[in-house]
């Protein structure tokens, strides 16, 4: 059986079996099958030693001739290796009484790592695999293609290096392969150009060749991804089967009246997604909606329409933004929108004064409040709506899932909006998002007149600041943004702190320049930003709290320093925050004289494109998934186990559509017994830890 504890493999003992359990997270069997090696060494492209030359990145195998501790107070263990052609040293640091103990002569070892030359050829903590085995295993460790599996010091100790864990493996496939059974039926696989389950899990391990392994990683992404896709979907299914909206009576004068009160035409995006809204609100059925729009498309007007639907049929809507700035902002939009309406709004941040909380909650329960607006604030479980109906999340990219259904819970069966200007490509708002349907902003309002990017090295600042004055002097404000605080002896960055000495006392001192940075009291961010926004101050010297959301239509040139430090995703929404109002904006990038090649791509892509999602394709290549969605933070690390978001789009657009087929057949509920009984019951488990009896019952 899969679920058979390993210390049935022949080797591994109770002791042995919870250290593999610790170390390396696997407890079954099932487990180990699904161990995904790290890499794959391929024996045949072994480079001679005498062919290495200098910084390459090289794999080379040889037998050991000489370990020893040496170097000035015997610091390093070097590691002499010949292969016949010519010999190399490995060096190790640290932890020499474990190396010492490993690295024997006469064994026959594999070396992978960067070549320098110090008098001799060596490598300096070069990846490493031990080939010599003793004949009965000698076939798993000499074929072409070798695996390479994650290991830490404990378990190499016990004798778990890739060289321990091919040895289990091999006996865990050899044993209990033929207990896996295929969950898909055959139809499926060969259409998508899969392989089966178990010639799968075996290619895995010992591949034949590169494709062969590739092609079995393919099929577990897309088993892993189905049945992600296929919960999110049979759930929302569900959902709709057993809640309904019990709506008594439904007045939409006030929506009318904000519509027909807007001082400018919706864009047809912002038009259609305000219909897509309204049908969802007024249907019987819960709203799951997620609206992308880029920056400045004007994501909040939508917003805003939704809660005078959602006050149309006598419920509240809660507003909740990741800062405490852009929270105070949609508070002021709201209000200015929705000042002739009659609509009673709050404002509840971490800040409010401990009166004016308690006064928020009562009108809140009683229901006076029509729509709250805050931060995290929100989420406390003081807080008590009268009858929540719509929850709006702002920059939802900021918030983690978990935080999403927590406010959820304050009411029955809530509509939900969520917002980001992040644009996201669709194979990956589709997995994210799997559970939510998509309205977009494509376009931004007419009126807009393009941003102009320019990118200078930082030897031209003079010019730069020439062209500032220039600006400013036409009443024009500034954004001038530094990726750091203080000055660090590490970095060799200008911080905001000692620019904004220099620019406010020394080349700007005759302009009203102020700072702006996370480590200051909100009150005085609040401030600041107020002043900024009605117009007293020229130039705002800041590190990246604008980033988010900030509306000052008068500010039209963006300065940033070090623009190579920051993302693609970071330096469009930083671009953002000019070109909204009626005068020509200007972004300029500053970058060092000295910048990489790869620096210059970025700035370059900034320049040429003010499409966000075609700069979200390229950031998702350039930095891979977990960056762009933040989801080290967020928990989708655990949620995707085998699959790379920014590489593996064509598997999750095939699994995809069988996993909506699969909602839509005679028997969804097959695929819940399955999910219940094998390895993917833990994602069931991570997304769905609450409810987890309604959805399996
Ligand atoms: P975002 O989508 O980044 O949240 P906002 O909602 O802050 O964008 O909108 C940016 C600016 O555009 C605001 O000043 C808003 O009043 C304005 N705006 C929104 N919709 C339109 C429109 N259809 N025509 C003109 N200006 C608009
Ligand atoms: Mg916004």
């Amino acid at each position: 059986m899969l679920e058979s504890g390993i210390q049935t493999l022949k080797g591994i003992g109770p002791q042995k079996a919870s250290l593999i359990k610790k170390e390396a997270g696997i407890g079954s069997v099932g487990d180990l099958l699904y161990y995904l090696p790290r890499r794959y060494l391929d024996r045949s492209s072994f480079k001679k030693i005498k062919d290495c030359f200098e910084n390459e990145i090289a794999t080379i195998s040889g037998t050991i001739i000489e370990s020893a501790v040496t170097g000035y107070k015997k610091k390093h263990l070097d590691v002499i290796i010949d292969d016949g052609s010519d010999s190399l040293t490995a060096v190790f640091f640290g932890g020499l009484n474990y190396f010492k103990k490993i690295f024997n002569p006469g064994d026959q070892i594999i070396l992978a790592g960067k070549i320098s030359f110090f008098g001799k050829k060596q490598m300096v903590h070069p990846d490493f695999d031990f080939l010599d085995e003793s004949s009965s295993i000698q076939s798993i460790n000499t074929g072409r293609i070798v695996p390479l599996y994650r290991s830490t010091e404990k378990l190499r100790a016990a004798g778990f290096d890739s060289r321990g864990f091919r040895r289990i493996i091999r006996s865990a496939i050899d044993l209990y392969l033929n207990d896996m059974s295929e969950i898909h039926d055959s139809s499926i696989i060969s259409k998508n150009g899969l392989p089966g389950i178990r010639d799968a899990i075996s290619a895995l391990h010992f591949p034949e060749s590169f494709s062969q392994a590739s092609d079995a990683r393919d099929r577990l992404v897309y088993d892993e991804i189905f049945f992600i896709l296929f919960l999110f979907l049979f759930i929302k299914k569900k959902s709709r089967e057993t809640t309904s909206k019990i709506t008594v009576h439904t007045d939409l004068s006030k929506f009318d009246a904000f519509i027909s009160s807007l001082p400018f035409q919706l864009t047809p995006d912002q038009a259609l997604s305000i219909e897509e809204i309204k049908k969802d609100i007024l249907s019987g059925y819960p709203m799951n909606r997620l609206l992308q729009g880029d920056v400045g498309s004007g994501k909040t007007a939508v917003s805003i329409a939704a809660s005078l639907i959602a006050a149309g049929t006598g419920r509240q809507t809660a507003l909740m933004a990741p800062t405490e700035i852009l929270a105070s902002q949609h508070y002021s939009t709201f209000n200015k929108f929705l000042s002739g309406i009659g609509m009673h709004i709050d404002l509840l941040t971490g800040g409010t004064s401990r009166s004016d909380r308690k006064t928020i909650y009562e009108s809140l329960a009683s229901g006076k409040t029509d729509i709250i607006i805050g931060t995290h604030a929100l989420l406390q479980p003081e807080l008590k709506f009268n009858k929540l109906g719509l929850i709006v999340i702002d920059e939802q990219h900021r918030f983690g899932v978990e935080q999403r259904s927590e406010l959820r819970k304050k009411g029955v069966d809530a509509d939900l909006l969520v917002m980001t200007a992040t644009p996201i490509p669709r194979s990956l708002s589709l997995t994210l998002y799997g559970d939510l349907d998509i309205s977009q902003i494509k376009t931004r309002p007419s009126n807009r007149i393009p941003v102009k990017t320019l990118a200078f090295p930082s030897s031209r600042r003079r010019g730069v600041y020439n062209s500032i004055e220039n600006y400013i002097s036409q009443g024009r404000q500034i954004y001038y943004v530094l990726p750091i605080i203080d000055d660090s002896e590490k970095t060799e960055l200008k911080s905001v702190m000692s620019e904004y000495e220099n620019l406010k006392n020394n080349i700007f001192r005759h302009r009203r320049v102020e700072l702006l940075h996370g480590r200051m009291k909100q009150q005085e961010k609040d401030v600041t930003m107020k002043k900024f926004a009605s117009g007293e101050i020229d130039m705002l010297v800041s590190t990246t709290v604008i980033e988010v959301g900030v509306d000052v239509p008068n500010a039209s040139v963006i300065i940033i320093e070090h623009s190579d430090r920051f993302g693609l995703s970071q330096l469009h929404q930083l671009r953002g925050r000019v070109g909204r109002g009626i005068h020509q904006s200007f972004c300029i990038l500053l970058y060092q004289d000295n910048i990489s090649e790869d620096s210059l791509k970025r700035i370059n892509i900034i320049k040429e494109t003010d499409d966000g999602f075609e700069i979200s394709e390229q950031d998702l290549v350039m930095r891979g998934s977990g960056e762009l969605i933040g989801s080290k933070q967020h928990g989708y690390d655990e949620l995707f186990e085998f699959t790379d978001l920014s590489k593996d789009s064509e598997m999750i657009m095939k699994a995809r559509s069988d996993a909506i087929a699969a909602v839509n057949s005679d028997n969804p509920g097959r695929y819940i017994d399955i999910i219940k009984k094998t390895r993917y019951r833990r994602i069931l488990d991570l997304l769905y830890r609450e409810n987890i009896q309604t959805i399996i019952s």
